[in-house]
Parts: structure tokens; sequence; C-alpha cells
């Protein structure tokens, strides 16, 4: 069983639509993949449709962004129910303040001189979408100031940049707690990503975000090198949780492939037991 449990999709800084990211997964060999965009569930719908097409199981989700001290950290909760109010709601009000956030971002760029606009990036942003920094970095390279969204992140818009601005994110405790009260099942995304500052989490926040009901750590990511997956699979055993593994597929808008890195299809059993939120969908297999 091939199941890759992290992906994005153009609903928000992915490059294939949800019925697009389904087939790639078809192709890629995968038996089950997740769709997981940053912020909000509104590609569920296409992505089920195209799952019961393609005959591949999907599990739906949602990576929620989350900010502690000042850090980013992202919080990937499953088979949540999509229209639970208080989930729904934080949702929401992520995705208004980062409409607000992109639009300060890009003030500040173009104070500089740097060949931007906030039109430009609005029409990068595809319908539905959570707007984020890739947007920017997608703007960028059409105006031909660089020549990847890589090369934007590196010179502009990484998050110790003078042109980085914050947007309204959960504390992680919080956010667990969200997607457990919506029947969700929490998993840490990339607990030991280095791109964001490694150790934004201690040990210590790790041990209370599992007391707040976290029930595993994405352990195998592209992110990780293998003393951090190392770190993360020890933890994981210590602390009672799952693991998971994945590609965090964003289509053309980052190197990773999907399937990159697998789930073992006992961590996705446990993820459904524990669900009451929302089913995975297994369409009959082609
Ligand atoms: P935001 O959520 O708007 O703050 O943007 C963060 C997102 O940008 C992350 O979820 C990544 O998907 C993406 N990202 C971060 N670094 C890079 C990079 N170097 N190249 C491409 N995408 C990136
Ligand atoms: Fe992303
Ligand atoms: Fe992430
Ligand atoms: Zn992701």
């Amino acid at each position: 069983m091939r199941i890759d449990l992290h992906a994005h999709s153009t609903r928000s800084d992915g490059t294939r639509t949800p019925a697009e990211l389904v087939a790639d997964a078809r192709r890629a060999h995968l038996d089950a993949v997740a769709i997981t965009d940053h912020d909000t569930t509104s590609g569920w719908l296409e992505a089920t449709a195209a799952a019961h097409e393609h005959g591949i199981t999907l599990v739906s989700g949602v990576e929620i962004s989350c900010e502690r001290d000042g850090r980013s950290v992202h919080l990937l909760g499953y088979l949540v129910d999509p229209s639970n109010t208080p989930l729904a709601t934080e949702l929401a009000k992520a995705r208004e303040s980062r409409v607000t956030r992109l639009e300060r971002m890009v003030a500040r760029l173009a104070a500089d001189g740097i060949p931007v606009t906030y039109a430009a990036v609005l029409a990068k942003v595809p319908p539905g979408a959570t707007p984020g920094r890739p947007h920017i970095a997608d703007a960028l390279v059409a105006a031909g100031a660089v020549a990847t969204r890589d090369e934007a992140f590196a010179r502009w818009l990484h998050d110790q940049s003078p042109y980085y601005v914050h947007h309204y994110a959960p504390d992680p405790v919080r956010a667990v707690g969200l997607v457990q009260a919506a029947g969700g099942v929490a998993v840490l995304a990339h607990p030991f990503t280095q791109t964001r500052g490694a150790g934004v989490l201690t040990d210590r926040a790790l041990g209370e975000l599992a007391d707040a009901g976290l029930r595993g750590l994405e352990a195998d990511h592209p992110d990780h090198d293998a003393p951090a997956r190392a770190r993360a699979h020890a933890l994981a055993a210590r602390l009672g949780l799952l693991v998971t593994g994945s590609s965090d597929y964003h289509g053309a808008g980052k190197t990773t492939r999907l399937g990159d890195n697998l789930t073992d299809p006992a961590a996705l059993a446990a993820i459904e037991a524990q669900a009451t939120g929302a089913a995975i969908v297994r369409p009959e297999r082609r």
C-alpha cells in the first residue's frame, strides 16, 4: 500500500487543481492520497469526485497555519467535519487575515523598488484559494524578477525577511483542540523543518501538544534529513504518537513528487479509527 498523507492543490499554494492532484496520485501509483490545503477544506468536494473517477482512496484534511512565539508551526487535521463552526470560523479568520497580509507584504516590496503590484499577485491566486507567499513569488516570477518560487523565498519572502508580515494564526494547542472538537485527528506537520527555524517547538512544547490531544508526528517529510527523521520517530515512540510520511506535494510549486515519503497502512487505520468528523473516501478499485 502506497499512502501519501500531505498534498496541496490550487485551493492553496499547489499548482494542480484538486481533481488534477488526485489524477497525479493515481499516476504516481498511490493507493491513497490526502488533500491538505493550507487553512481551507474547499477542495474536498472536487477531490472526492475525482477519487471516485480514478478509483483511489482519499483522505480529506487541512493544514492549519499556527504560530508559537512568533514562529510558524503547521498542524494537519485529518477527517475533520468541515461544517464544524468553531473550526470553520477559525479557518475563515486566518484566510481573511492572509488577504490583508498579502497586500502589506506587496506594499513593502514595491516600496523598495521590487517589481510587484497587488493586482499582479491577486492574478496569481486561483479562485477559492487560500492566498499565501507563494502567490507573491509567482507574480515575481511572471515579472521576471526571479526565476523560481524558491529564489523569491530565498531573496525576499522568507520568514526573517524585512518584507515578511505575519497573519492571524492560532497557537498550536488551540488548533489541536479545534481539530479534535471537529472530530478530526491532529498530526504535527514536518515538526523539525529547518526552513522555518530548527527547534521551533521544543520537546517540552511537543509534550504539551500531545497532552492537548495531538495524535501523530509527520516524521518522514522532504524537509527532514535523516537525523530529524530519527528524532521524530524516537519522540513519537516516547509520546505514544503515530508517525506519518508524505511528500507535501505542491505540483510545480515545489520539487517534491507524490510518493516521495509514505505512511504505514497501520497509521492510516489508526487515524481512521480515531476520526468521527468525516469518512475516508474508498471507491471501488478500477
Ligand atoms: P505562507 O503560508 O503564506 O506564509 O507561505 C508559506 C508556504 O510557502 C509554505 O507552506 C510552503 O508551501 C511555501 N514555501 C515556503 N518556502 C518555500 C520555498 N523556498 N519555495 C517554494 N515554496 C515555499
Ligand atoms: Fe504550502
Ligand atoms: Fe507545511
Ligand atoms: Zn504542506
